[in-house]
């Protein structure tokens, strides 16, 4: 555990963009040998526009990570935060507890508000404009989002507490459970269902992309599937029946161009859901 602490405390931003390359090259080859939908598109051009979003996602979190960096200082010397509250504890359920939290308020809460404040959805709207999900979706994010997302990871660090090595840790295992449970990959329907009551697998996020309410609003769970269990927004619907997109914004002139993407969230006649 020492070792994971230490690499954590101080991971290069080198060694971060070789996960988030490294985990879509591994789910980029999956779904080529082993697809769950035959698209039909241009994966290369579909992956261009959603790497030009995460690239934007990664300029946005490289831009303000000093702030992310400063509030995780602040709680851990000011013993501030719910993990300052834990009796002395073994590192590994420490570390567990850790994560667990950061995921509920960062990533939970963080996701479920986005689909709750009008103000918010226009911009998480475009994630779920995508009408062919795969690994390259994991990071579609507009500008907009990928700061609202940064403000909401400070916050769960400032309620939470968590030692910089820990925010890091669950922002590497958080890019690659997301690629994951994005991937156009179908693992064996019971094996999906029994990771689905830890993890959120490929079948339990796909639901969350389907078009239509109330199946929009489910799922909602980023790395832990337990929260969608306990606060009642889990949901299942077959594959066969998923259809990707949303419906308020189906248009392919629309959802196809990295330019009328940005401009969604600032449109006077936006649709509502
Ligand atoms: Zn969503
Ligand atoms: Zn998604």
């Amino acid at each position: 555990m020492e070792t994971i602490i230490s690499y954590f405390t101080t991971i290069p931003s080198l060694h971060r963009g070789f996960i988030l390359a490294g985990g879509i090259a591994l789910f980029w080859l999956i779904e080529n040998i082993s697809p769950l939908h035959l698209f039909g598109y241009n994966k290369a051009k579909h992956a261009s526009i959603n790497i030009f979003f995460t690239a934007t996602t990664i300029i946005v979190n490289f831009t303000l990570a000093a702030a992310l960096l400063f509030t995780a200082n602040y709680t851990f010397q000011n013993q501030w935060g719910l993990v300052h509250l834990l009796p002395k504890i073994n590192i590994w359920l420490y570390a567990l507890l850790g994560l667990l939290l950061l995921d509920l308020i960062g990533a939970y809460f963080a996701h479920w508000v986005q689909h709750r404040i009008p103000v918010l959805w226009r911009f998480h709207l475009i994630h779920h404009t995508d009408t062919a999900v795969d690994t390259t979706t994991a990071n579609r994010h507009h500008p907009g989002e990928s700061l609202i997302r940064f403000i909401c990871t400070i916050l769960a660090v400032f309620i939470a507490g968590t030692p910089m090595w820990l925010v890091f840790l669950y922002q590497s295992l958080s890019v690659v459970f997301s690629q994951f449970n994005h991937a156009n990959i179908q693992l064996p329907k019971k094996l999906d269902t029994l990771i689905s009551y830890f993890i959120v697998s490929p079948d339990m996020h796909k639901v969350h992309h389907h078009y239509v309410l109330p199946y929009t609003d489910t799922n909602y769970g980023n790395i832990f599937s337990i929260w969608d269990r306990i606060f009642g927004t889990f949901s299942v619907l077959e594959n066969s029946k998923i259809i990707y997109g949303i419906d308020t914004h189906r248009k392919k002139e629309e959802c196809n161009s990295v330019k009328t993407m940005l401009k969604i969230p600032f449109k006077k006649d936006f649709k509502k859901l």
